[in-house]
């Protein structure tokens, strides 16, 4: 059994004349402390597809099973504790908290889970990712690039087993996106498992081990960037991209 399997997910938005099919009929299977490239065009339906995996949306057909366990077909209650317990986020709209502290907001999903954060853990995020001198600060207060690495930090703090990044990089410079890089890089050092959307091929070949492009709602291509021919099809992948 695979960690995550994805089967004849499909997602249409709007009714009649206005559908669209963002996701249609997407399958693939993801094991356990693989950590997964979701790449392709603006509107290929990737953002649909990580809400799905993180029990965010429904879907009109298909499956999500997470070690075993169907996710779309739970009762939202059920949903949220599951989400809670194995699921970690870093959506594009930060969702930070406004009240909190940055030291507090990466606390957040361990603390929702009744436990305390090791310190030392904690110390150690901040650091590598530059926050130390805004541990105290308050969101508002904070450049996009900081926010977006407090997300990333509140996603990786947690024990969850599974990650979803929706492009945790994008707007980075180099030195930033090479701090992300090397934080995210230990989830699957600790087993742990991810899935990104991103744009960066220096991130993808820094931190992931498999590819899936996606147009127009489906799978274009998938492939392991294990395998020998990997790098050349994401460069050629890229080099397409830029025309
Ligand atoms: P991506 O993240 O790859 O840019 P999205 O998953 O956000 O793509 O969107 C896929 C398609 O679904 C796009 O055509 C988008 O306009 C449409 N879409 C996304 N969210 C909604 C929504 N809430 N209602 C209607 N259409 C949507
Ligand atoms: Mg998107």
């Amino acid at each position: 059994m695979a960690f995550l399997e994805v089967k004849n997910l499909t997602r249409i938005y709007g009714k009649k004349e206005n559908q669209l099919t963002a996701l249609d009929h997407v399958s693939f299977s993801v094991e356990r402390g693989e950590f997964v490239a979701v790449t392709g065009a603006s509107g290929s339906g990737k953002s649909t597809l990580l809400h799905l995996l993180g029990t965010m949306d429904d879907a009109q057909d298909g499956s999500v099973k997470l070690e075993g366990e169907d996710v779309l077909g739970m009762k939202e209650k059920q949903k949220a504790v599951f989400r809670r317990r194995r699921i970690g986020f870093v959506f594009q709209e930060y969702n930070l908290v406004p009240v909190l502290n940055v030291e507090e907001n990466i606390q957040i999903p361990v603390r929702l889970d009744g436990k305390q954060m090791d310190r030392e853990y904690l110390a150690k995020l901040l650091k590598i990712l530059g926050l130390e001198e805004r541990k105290y600060h308050l969101p508002e207060e904070l450049s996009g690039g900081q926010k977006q690495r407090v997300a990333v930090a509140s996603a990786i703090a947690s024990e969850r087993p599974l990650i979803v990044f929706d492009e945790p990089t994008s707007g980075l410079d180099l030195f930033h996106m090479r701090q992300v890089a090397e934080v995210v890089n230990r989830i699957t050092e600790q087993g742990r498992t991810a899935v990104v959307v991103t744009h960066d091929p220096e991130f993808i070949l820094r931190c992931c081990n498999f590819v899936i492009h996606m147009e127009r709602g489906e799978i274009q291509e998938s492939y392991s960037l294990c395998e020998p021919e990997g790098r050349e099809r994401l460069l050629r992948f890229f080099l397409n991209e830029m025309g």
